[in-house]
């Protein structure tokens, strides 16, 4: 059978003493299996990444960036390649898979402008000959540990922007779809980055754990589900790391009794079962606003979800392919039926669907609910399947309150035509990332990606700006350069500027 190793520095030939199983969503069968490494292993890592980080640093800036511009052109070069890889573990659709490298190469892009955003702040002159400037400075060695669901996207947003800025990186991926971060690290060595900025290594709770507590990695960036995303955070930040940790999240589309309900219902199939509802930013509750908007959406949306076409990963046609694995799908059965037991109206039920000749495969058909109301917990916890809710409101207000009162604040959206109610829609809610007429807002790579609430533990968000703060320490130097006359008294009290 296929093995999946880590990507590191060194050889390393002992046998693991665990393993995981990798999936082929499609037909239910293992296709490989990973090698799940522990706290011993991560001392290598490390070991490895404190060797090789201060020569990396020292590369100036434009030389860094020059190596991201040959890791984005072999990743395009490989796209097809990758793209396959990825669907083959994850079960997404070849043209999704190609999106998810393609948002984490939009990060490579903004990295390749490294040198221009690495600028300090100078001033001169600010007291009497003194000057003082600021410089970023990579915290060292940080490290990644991401969710299945963007097994490219994700570990790009995070490796981009902390090798571009000078720091040796380690990646704990999903151990359920590792085989493309692994391929990421084989480019990035062809592309002249040294060996031991960018190493892999596979596991879960174990290496986790390991990472979280070491004292060589200076920063976690982490991106899963809630619960662990807090104890992550609450761990890391106890070892005195910093940490950012992006958890789960239930989105909802805001439908206002002006919106364009076929662009509504075009925008709101794509964004709740494109992935098989396996996005963070997936839209899994709509919100008619008004008894009208409620009938005519609800209409137009049965049709077009029963037109819907599920297929193997690798169908060109599909809409959207199998969720990642058994238990994960009968989970998404399990909240449908919790909806059921709760008494949401199931209007279309995508459960013990088949796909003949994968029987196996682990494919859950669309499904929407009507008449979900806030109380239910099957509208309270996140599903992460294709599972389209439906929740009534009567006013803009009532609906302004659901998303911001629920507990993730990941992504939002509110359909409308009235430019004031839009505006006054994103100035209140209470959610990080807001679309108008824009089904997921996921921001571009330049601009920064993080939610409210439960879906984000930590002050900084992923890429852009915030994720060059995130990965560098500010240093500012005060300087004066006396003129050698040895003149002035010593000073007992604070120096001001005044
Ligand atoms: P997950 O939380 O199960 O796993 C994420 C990472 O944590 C993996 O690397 C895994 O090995 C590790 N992990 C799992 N259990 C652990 C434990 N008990 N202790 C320590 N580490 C553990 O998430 P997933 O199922 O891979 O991904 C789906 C989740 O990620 C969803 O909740 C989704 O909303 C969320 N997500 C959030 C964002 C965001 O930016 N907010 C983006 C993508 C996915």
């Amino acid at each position: 059978m296929r093995e999946i190793s880590h990507k590191l520095a060194f050889a390393h030939d002992a046998a693991p003493a665990r393993y995981g199983e990798i999936f082929d969503p499609n037909n239910g069968g293992v296709q490989a299996r990973v090698a799940l490494g522990d706290a011993a292993l991560l001392d290598r890592v490390v070991e490895a990444a404190r060797k090789a980080q201060p020569a990396w640093a020292a590369v100036n800036p434009q030389r860094r960036a020059r190596i991201m511009f040959r890791f984005k052109e072999l990743v395009e070069r490989n796209m097809d390649e990758l793209a396959h890889l990825l669907s083959s573990e994850h079960g997404k659709v070849i043209a999704d898979a190609k999106g998810d490298i393609q948002r984490g190469l939009e990060v490579v892009e903004f990295a390749c402008g490294i040198p221009h955003v690495l600028k300090g702040e100078f001033t001169q002159g600010a007291g009497p000959g003194i000057d003082v400037f600021s410089m970023r400075q990579p915290v060292g060695i940080g490290a990644g540990i991401t969710p299945f669901n963007f097994p490219a996207m994700i570990p790009l947003w995070m490796s981009a922007v902390a090798i571009a800025t000078g720091n040796a990186f380690i990646l704990k991926p999903s151990e359920r779809d590792p085989s493309v971060p692994v391929r990421l690290g084989e480019l990035f060595l062809e592309a002249g980055l040294p060996e031991g900025i960018f190493q892999v290594v596979h596991g879960d709770k174990e290496m986790v754990d390991a990472i979280l507590d070491h004292p060589g990695i200076g920063a976690v960036s982490f991106v899963g589900s809630s619960d662990i995303a807090h104890y992550v955070y609450n761990r890391g930040v106890a070892a005195g790391k910093r940490v950012q940790a992006m958890g789960g999240a239930k989105n909802h589309g805001i439908v206002m009794p002006d919106a364009d309900l076929d662009q509504v219902v075009n925008d709101l199939t794509g964004a709740a079962f494109g992935s098989a509802g396996e996005r963070c930013m997936a839209l899994p509750v709509v919100v008619p606003v008004g008894e009208k908007t409620a009938v005519a959406l609800r209409q137009k949306l049965i049709p077009a979800i029963e037109a819907l076409r599920v297929g193997i990963s690798t169908d060109a046609e599909a809409h959207y392919g199998p969720v990642i694995n058994a238990q994960h799908k009968a989970k998404i059965e399990q909240w449908i039926q919790t909806g059921v037991d709760e008494g949401a109206e199931l209007v279309v039920d995508g459960r013990g669907f088949t796909l003949q000749g994968y029987e196996e495969g682990f494919f859950v058909g669309p499904t929407l609910f009507d008449h979900v109301t806030p109380d239910m917990s099957a509208y309270k916890e996140e599903i992460f399947g294709p599972v389209l809710q439906m929740v009534r409101a009567e006013t803009f207000e009532e609906a302004l309150a659901l998303p911001s009162k629920h507990q993730y604040g990941n992504g939002v959206a509110i359909f409308t035509r009235n430019g004031h109610a839009a505006r006054e829609f994103a100035a209140r809610v209470d959610v990080g990332m807001v679309g108008i007429n824009v089904p997921i807002p996921v921001p571009v790579a330049y601009h920064s990606f993080g939610g409210w609430k439960r879906s984000a533990f930590g002050d900084t968000n992923q890429h852009g700006m915030e994720g060059v703060k995130f990965w560098t320490k500010v240093k500012t130097v005060t300087q004066r350069w006396p003129d050698g006359g040895g003149s002035g008294d010593s000073a007992f009290v604070i120096p001001t500027m005044g």
